[in-house]
């Protein structure tokens, strides 16, 4: 990682340039940058190894639009956007038929377009979405995850007073709880190790917090749900020890805590082969979904949640950092968040 002087981007046909105000890096991002396997380790690896140097990563940030490209109609210079990472490619027979959200042939902003660790960029107007004056630039630098989120919860169908679990209170588990509970979820019951992410929990609304290093999260969520476990299970705890993650063990607790018939999402990425009982999800009618891609929607109703202060991200806002030069040292922080007390990603403040 080093900083370069790269030229100043070009505006292109559909495209906007804008001044980058808040970045942060995502989990991913931190643990491709560590060479830690994960989410596109493979792809990421391919192109360090034949493009290098390369500007790489940096999908979550806020933004300040200075020139709009040919054909730009929802923006204008002076605006603040958040944009979601993972675009459609506009061609496919998905994308064709209107479920883009499905396409996974577009591209991710900051793996095959330039990300926004620089103080420019170019982006696509499809990826973007306005930012609300009430919401702050550190803030929106956290709605990308959030639409994220947004994906999930719907992934999970909610219906009104089901009981939801979940394991793991990073930034994505706080998200994902505190949309289940505008969505409909009865009793929420929220499991992690770490004491200070279980007291954001309290604070953001859970109704029992269960410090899963000194009781039993699989006998607690039995406990509070009459003995069948929980209607639906947030699994956001999993992947890499070596990150302070939960490897497996957060899943196969998730398996013994949902009810039968019970859903599952996942959330986590394991970045490695895992065993998986297969027959007993069959023997329970578990169902273990995963989110779609998030959508302009998505995107566009995360800022709602915000801007009405339903969803509350500034106290998971623990690091913030100021200039470009920090921004390695953002990287090291959201790679260790267990060691540097972090919730949400550290972030830069690149312009005031
Ligand atoms: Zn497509």
């Amino acid at each position: 990682m080093r900083l370069d002087e790269v030229p100043t981007p070009a505006c292109l046909p559909g495209h906007v340039v804008a001044e980058i105000l808040c970045v942060q890096p995502s989990v991913t991002e931190a643990q491709l940058a560590f060479g830690i396997p994960t989410l596109a380790y493979e792809r990421i690896k391919r192109r360090l190894e034949t493009e290098a140097p390369v500007q790489l990563f940096g999908h979550e940030f806020c933004a300040r639009i200075i020139e709009t490209g040919p054909g730009v109609s929802r923006f204008r210079p002076g605006d603040r956007v958040a944009a979601r990472a993972k675009l459609p490619c506009g061609d496919c027979p998905l994308c064709r038929s209107e479920r883009g959200h499905l396409c996974r042939r577009g591209p991710i902003i900051g793996f095959q377009l330039p990300g926004c660790f620089a103080e420019y960029a170019t982006l696509p107007e499809i990826a973007l979405a306005h930012v609300d004056d009430c919401i702050s630039d550190s803030e929106a630098a956290c709605l990308q995850s959030l639409s994220d989120s947004v994906a999930a919860v719907e992934t999970a169908g909610i219906r009104l007073g089901d009981s939801i679990a979940i394991f793991g209170l990073g930034s994505m588990g706080l998200e994902c709880m505190q949309i289940a509970r505008v969505s409909g979820a009865g009793r929420i019951i929220a499991i992690d190790v770490r004491e200070e992410s279980c007291g954001m929990a309290r604070e953001l609304g859970a109704d029992h917090v269960i410090n899963s290093a000194q009781n039993d999260p699989v006998v607690a969520v039995r406990d509070l749900t009459g003995g069948n476990g929980a209607d639906v299970i947030f699994e956001c705890a999993g992947g890499s020890p070596k990150q302070g993650l939960a490897g497996v063990q957060t899943l196969m607790q998730s398996i013994d805590a949902v009810r039968s018939g019970g859903v599952i999402v996942g959330v986590s990425w394991f970045g490695v082969q895992i065993e998986f009982p297969v027959d007993l999800l069959r023997e329970r009618s578990l169902r273990y979904v995963f989110p779609d891609i998030s959508t302009l929607e998505h995107l566009e109703h995360t800022v709602r949640l915000v801007s009405t202060g339903r969803v509350r991200l500034k106290p998971a806002i623990t690091h913030v950092l100021q200039g470009i030069d920090s921004v390695p040292k953002a990287f090291e922080i959201t790679a260790s968040k267990g060691k540097y007390r972090a919730i949400n990603p550290a972030q830069v403040i690149l312009c005031q």
